[in-house]
């Protein structure tokens, strides 16, 4: 056996097979770039699900992580630390909003918006207590716990893990005048991807955002953006509404916030909404912790410059119009997608997403399926214009061959 099948039989032996990898073992990486155990090297076209948007290794987020592993790495919230109100004010800034609440994972900040939003429904709009509804969207992904799994409408996600968190409504994603039937008295939340990437990377129709954002205004219903794998630069916008010129109720972020070092999420709304909780009634050991706060902070000062977005948009603009010309000629029927972000749906008939992964593996090129025949594209924000079209050349041959 190779070293790489070697280390692949090992894991699978003591390991949950909860995931299916490629078949590469990873050693090291840097920028937009993998290197593995038998020192083969690929470029990296999913970022960590957009964790990695600032690459690998990237040198400021490494340093700000060195720095403060040798002065305090953790806490709690028992006390104050002095990274904590520079992370807190600089990420509501970033996002035009006053409050935040720090947890670690993007399922964590999901479950921190279903709570808020609930008891803001009880405290502050008036529902009957136990009655608060949040609708969300199908083919939604917002994480794995449990109550999560309650609204997927993704049968892999959710078989066999009930009994099932009652309190939600789903709707078709992109169908306003669905959303509006199934907003009641009760509805607390809308609770939505505003491009779904799970999903294979869906753009809502034009003027369905807006139009949430009117329907929830009038209705009294807060409009939660679950922008942690949208966010952050990825769409070549600090946020994948503002291509709408939407400011949601609230953001959630997760994914690259903690810049591919460290898990950091976060929950960030008005004072009003936020200042439901109260000490004792929700909280995380992880959450806010000094280590997470200073890498953060190093993200938001780097997206606070609007680089990355730019970089984004730019590459974004070539990237589509690359993928836009292998439409047409039969190997790839749709693609969709924002800035450096994209859903590439290849004709059936040539394979799955799987196979289709796998062959651009044999070819030095990282991608990951979505589902069917979808691949998604979504490099680090730091790759070069050479390496992107490097990458597109073998996607090409492996639709050519
Ligand atoms: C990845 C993701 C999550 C969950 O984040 P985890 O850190 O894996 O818990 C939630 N929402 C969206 C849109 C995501 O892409």
């Amino acid at each position: 056996m190779s070293i790489t099948e070697t280390a692949i039989a090992s894991a699978e032996a003591h390991s949950a097979h909860n995931y299916h990898p490629l078949p590469i073992v990873v050693a090291s990486a840097e920028g937009a770039w993998m290197t593995d155990v038998e020192g083969r090297r690929y470029l990296d076209l999913l970022a960590g699900y957009s964790a990695l948007n600032f690459g690998h290794g990237n040198r400021r987020l490494i340093d700000a992580a060195k720095t403060q592993l040798e002065r305090v790495t953790l806490t709690s919230r028992a006390f104050h630390h002095d990274r904590f109100a520079d992370f807190c004010t600089e990420l509501a800034a970033l996002c035009g909003m006053e409050t935040v609440l720090p947890m670690n994972t993007g399922a964590e900040a999901v479950e921190t918006a279903v709570k808020t939003a609930r008891k803001w429904g009880y405290r502050v709009k008036g529902v009957p207590d136990g009655m608060a509804k949040i609708i969300v969207a199908s083919d939604n992904f917002h994480g794995r716990t449990t109550t999560i799994v309650s609204f997927s409408t993704d049968p892999e996600a959710r078989a066999d893990f009930g009994p099932y968190t009652p309190g939600f409504e789903i709707v078709p994603y992109g169908d306003l005048t669905a959303m509006r039937e199934a907003m009641t008295e009760n509805t607390v939340a809308v609770l939505i991807e505003p491009i779904q990437g799970e999903a294979g990377v869906l753009v809502p129709p034009a003027g369905y955002l807006p139009g949430v954002r009117e329907l929830t205004r009038e209705r009294n219903v807060l409009f939660v953006a679950d922008e942690i794998q949208s966010g952050l630069g990825r769409t070549g916008k600090t946020f994948a509404l503002e291509h709408e010129g939407v400011v949601p109720d609230m953001y959630l972020l997760g994914k690259a916030l903690g810049g591919g070092v460290v898990p950091v999420s976060a929950v960030v709304s008005s004072a009003d909404v936020l200042g439901v909780f109260r000490p004792g009634e929700h909280g995380s050991t992880f959450g806010g912790n000094p280590l997470a706060c200073a890498v953060a902070l190093e993200v938001i000062t780097m997206l606070r410059t609007g680089e990355y977005q730019q970089r984004a948009a730019e590459l974004g603009d070539h990237l589509h119009r690359e993928l836009g010309l292998l439409t047409g000629g039969g190997a790839v029927e749709a693609v969709r997608g924002r800035g450096l972000w994209a859903g590439v749906d290849i004709a059936p008939a040539l394979g799955t997403g799987r196979e289709i992964s796998e062959r651009l593996m044999e070819l030095g090129v990282l991608v990951k399926d979505t589902h069917g025949s979808t691949i998604r594209i979504a490099p680090p924000l730091v790759i070069s214009k050479e390496d992107l079209d490097w990458g597109l050349d073998r996607l090409r041959s492996v639709l050519n061959a």
